[in-house]
């Protein structure tokens, strides 16, 4: 199954495809990095306003990341798999989101087949400008990058792989619930992110976005959005990742300066590097620009895909970090001030 020679940062794709790739990327980006950056421009008759930016609240999301992993692995086919799903919609009900299960067959490349179902929350659902921000809430079926053999085969709580991004999510609709904001947003937790080959095709990767990004409706499609993967773990860097950069640099740089701005450069690093196969390619891929905020700093961190990505890795202060920077764009893009 998995090279055991190989050094797995699993969806790390190697140097000949990253450099036949990045030049059809930068072809690419020569257009839609500029749509994207045009996005602030975009409503003119939006005059600048000062808003108030509700404080994102890292205890709640912490304790909706020990919810998740309370259930246990959330793999494919898994009893706990169901019972977050529907955890999760139950919790986006309860913020007075519109909520959507979006059903489609994850056929992983172990040739079985699972239901997976994406879960989709809306914010003001008729708002015609939106942003989408999204996580995967499926959680590894194996840990092949653990140093005890007999623990490879068994699936990961994913604590920060999983976990970290949903409960970040989880909060910010809590947080909006009291705090009215006058612009859509959409939620959208992606399943069977998790159940790839990391010797094989990055189409293996991704499967709940592959699938929300082909059935993409025109109508009140987001602006841009904001992907969150690994975004709890003690020490975190998110450095500017190549998919990120070439496909959404003005999305990019606007989250990172304030980020930076706000206090939170030792998280939100000027480092770049190589394209990260995850959930923002496909959605790039059709066209809207999104970035992934991702821990990354010479690999993943040590937990990646091991049994040791539990509770201890995670950080309150990292969650918050993260949160309270997604939060200061959306309020702050919905007066026009970003
Ligand atoms: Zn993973």
């Amino acid at each position: 199954m998995v090279h055991p020679g190989l050094n797995l940062r699993c969806r790390t794709m190697n140097y000949r495809i990253i450099t036949s790739m990045l030049s059809i990327l930068l072809l690419a980006a020569a257009c839609r990095s500029d749509k994207s950056s045009n996005n602030k421009t975009s409503s003119p008759d939006r005059a600048p306003q000062s808003v108030t930016i509700p404080a994102f609240n890292r205890d709640s999301a912490y304790a909706f990341v020990q919810a998740q992993v309370d259930f246990g692995p959330r793999n494919m086919g898994s009893e706990a798999h169901k019972a977050c799903k529907d955890w999760i919609v139950a919790k986006l009900k309860s913020y007075d989101l519109q909520v959507a299960e979006q059903n489609f067959p994850a056929a992983i490349y172990t040739n079985e087949v699972f239901p997976g179902t994406n879960i989709i929350g809306k914010i003001n659902p008729d708002h015609p400008r939106r942003i989408v921000l999204a996580a995967h809430w499926d959680t590894r079926f194996m840990a092949e990058k653990d140093a005890k053999a007999e623990d490879r085969d068994k699936p990961i709580l994913g604590a920060d792989d999983g976990a970290s991004g949903v409960g970040v999510l989880l909060e910010i609709a809590r947080t909006i619930k009291d705090h009215p904001i006058d612009m859509g947003i959409d939620l959208v937790f992606f399943d069977a992110e998790d159940q790839g080959d990391n010797g094989g095709e990055k189409e293996t990767w991704c499967l709940g976005s592959q699938f929300w990004a082909a059935n993409l409706s025109a109508q009140n499609r987001p602006q841009y959005g904001i992907l969150l993967d690994m975004v709890g773990a003690k020490g975190a860097t998110f450095p500017k990742e190549a998919i990120s950069l070439n496909f959404a640099n003005g999305v990019l740089e606007k989250v990172w300066s304030l980020g930076q701005s706000m206090g939170y450069g030792g998280y939100f690093s000027n480092e770049r590097v190589n394209q990260l196969v995850d959930d923002h390619l496909f959605v790039n891929q059709v066209g809207l620009p999104m970035i992934d905020i991702i821990n990354y700093k010479n690999g993943f961190g040590h937990y990646h895909h091991t049994q040791s990505d539990n509770m201890e890795i995670i950080d309150r202060n990292t969650l918050r970090a993260v949160g309270q920077v997604v939060l200061a764009v959306l309020y702050k893009e919905s007066v026009g001030a970003i």
